[in-house]
């Protein structure tokens, strides 16, 4: 059994995905082939936003918005202490301080009455997590963000095409970003990711600041990286975003007989009334974990810890000085345990791990 069946997925749409890479490689436009655009002009279309930059991670999605906003060292910038570390990676990597807040116990979202109290003269901006797929308490945060004078990036990077009280994911906030990492709900062949906003004056200068600063060849105007999404990566992107929207009706498919199965025996994930989740991971909440693991490895199945140390206790943040306790991450990080999911799951498969699920804790 596998975690993420990718292989089920280009299974399903070979032909598809490998038509669209040769063309690329008889067009030999590896950079800035007009698939790129087409992506682009799709995810804007998708999300319900103006602007989609193709990028070429989610963690340069990060990092860009922050170049482009000329956040300056030592600006504080709010993320939720539990998350990947490239939320937090990207503001320590710009020289900016991240201040991590709690997060609420019921969605492990980012609590937006802890980012109130975060917020000091220096704090430029708060990048919420939409985690596991489901959207971040949104509308609360720009409200904080609107009294302060504050930018928001919603990191979308698990969230992308879920709803947010009939809006989308990524058309929310002044920019958000997304991740194409091959086990994100929408992945491509490698590394990829994408930039939204509706704020023309930012996607220009976003566009500018991820080819190097260039406004024209060789004239540079800022400085920048080399963040461009390839153009193969584009074209399988495009194959899949036809079928994204079944996918994502299968994921909840998945996790509504996983809720089913194991909601009387566990903590299952709780979606707000207001919110549909893409389920980039279905997460329980369990006490013993390491021994259930176990069990459920003997048993052939795969799962994983998202995620198991919070920001606040990570080495590379060293230097980061701690404002505040984090019962809530503390408590997360010490019970979470993903299931195996993906559009591709047979029933067989989904009972053989509920039960296997039940009976170790029985
Ligand atoms: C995956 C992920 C990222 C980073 O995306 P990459 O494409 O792997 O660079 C950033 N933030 C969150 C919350 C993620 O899950």
């Amino acid at each position: 059994m596998q975690f993420v069946d990718l292989h089920a997925q280009y299974a399903a749409y070979k032909k598809e995905i490998d038509n669209a890479i040769q063309e690329v490689l008889d067009s030999c436009k590896f950079i800035k082939g007009p698939q790129v655009q087409q992506l682009e002009e799709a995810l804007a279309e998708y999300a319900g936003v103006k602007h989609a930059i193709g990028c070429a991670s989610g963690t340069d999605a990060l990092l860009i918005p922050m170049m482009a906003y000329n956040v300056q060292p030592g600006d504080e910038v709010i993320v939720p202490d539990f998350t990947f570390i490239a939320t937090a990676e990207m503001v320590a990597l710009w020289k900016a301080v991240p201040v991590f807040a709690d997060i609420s116990p019921d969605t492990y979202n980012i609590d937006p009455a802890a980012i109130e109290s975060l917020v000091t003269e220096k704090t430029v901006g708060i990048i919420p997590v939409s985690l596991y797929g489901q959207c971040a308490d949104l509308d609360e945060i720009n409200a904080i963000a609107e009294k302060h004078g504050l930018w928001v990036i919603e990191d979308a990077a698990q969230s992308f095409g879920a709803k947010y009280k009939d809006r989308k994911s990524c058309s929310l906030t002044d920019v958000a970003t997304t991740s194409f990492f091959p086990a994100k709900p929408l992945g491509c062949y490698g590394d990829g990711g994408a930039v939204f906003t509706n704020t023309d004056e930012l996607a220009e200068k976003m566009r500018i600041i991820l080819n190097h600063g260039q406004s024209q060849r060789y004239h540079h105007k800022y400085i920048g990286i080399n963040g461009r999404l390839d153009t193969i990566q584009a074209a399988i992107l495009l194959v899949k975003l036809k079928y994204f929207d079944e996918e994502i009706e299968r994921r909840n498919e998945v996790a509504d007989r996983y809720s089913k199965e194991l909601s009387d025996y566990f903590k299952t994930p709780c979606i707000k009334e207001e919110n549909t989740s893409t389920y980039a991971q279905y997460t329980i909440e369990v006490k013993d974990r390491d021994t259930v693991r176990e069990r459920l490895k003997q048993a052939g199945i795969p799962t994983a810890v998202h995620y198991p140390m919070p920001l606040h206790k990570q080495e590379a943040f060293f230097m980061v000085k701690k404002s505040t306790d984090y019962p809530n991450t503390d408590f997360a990080s010490d019970r979470v345990l993903s299931l195996p999911m993906h559009p591709f799951m047979s029933e067989s498969d989904i009972s053989h791990i509920t039960d296997t699920l039940k009976r170790a804790v029985k």
